[in-house]
């Protein structure tokens, strides 16, 4: 069993490298960013509830967010590991994950923190913003999600570093040098 958080701003490359980590390492990879998509999609309570939040770019509230993680791990139940993408991003979020993988006998490897300065951020989203028709590709929401990340989600990496499993992979390298050095990490992790 390997289970990986993995952490990075909107725009670090976090959803292409758990593409690739999946492969290598044939997990499942549960993206909360992905979950609430399809809700919205199929226009489920929970979509509706979300969808307004998520074009504002602010935190669905973590009651949802571990209730739709929960019952994700449990449609899993053959699965050599996780992914973890887009979660946790609250302190709150990621307690609850430590106790819904203690009573499965699991516990979370290696946390990844892929890390890009802000500038280059905002120039990523902006770009696939063209592209992916996706509400909170602009420049206000994505500011917005930058911003909500730095001071949301730093307590999240202090919360790993007390556990002795944050690793800060350097993420404004090309895709191929970042997996290399998420490899690595994973590989001495585990
Ligand atoms: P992502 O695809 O991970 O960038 O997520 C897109 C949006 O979904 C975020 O900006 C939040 O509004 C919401 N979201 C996704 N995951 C979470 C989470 N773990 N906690 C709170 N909100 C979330």
């Amino acid at each position: 069993m390997l289970n990986i958080v993995i952490s990075g701003a909107p725009g670090s490359g976090k959803g292409t490298q758990s593409d690739l980590i999946v492969k290598k390492y044939d997990l499942v990879h549960l993206s909360t960013g992905d979950i609430l998509r399809a809700e919205i999609a199929k226009g489920s309570e929970t979509g509706k509830m979300a969808e307004g939040l998520i074009a504002k770019g602010l935190f669905v509230p973590d009651d949802i967010i571990i209730e739709i993680l929960d019952k994700a791990i449990s449609e899993n139940p053959t699965a050599k590991g996780f992914i973890f993408d887009g979660f946790p991003r609250t302190v709150v979020q990621a307690e609850a994950l430590d106790s819904m993988l203690r009573k499965r006998n699991m516990r979370v490897d290696v946390m990844l923190n892929v890390d890009v300065p802000a500038n280059e951020l905002v120039k990523r989203l902006l770009l696939r913003g063209q592209t992916s028709g996706r509400s909170d590709d602009n420049l206000a929401t994505v500011q917005q999600r930058i911003q909500t990340f730095e001071e949301k989600t730093l307590p999240v990496m202090q919360f790993y570093d007390r556990q002795g499993k944050h690793c800060r992979i350097k993420g404004d390298n090309s895709v191929e040098e970042v997996f290399a050095d998420i490899c690595a990490a994973i590989d001495q992790a585990r």
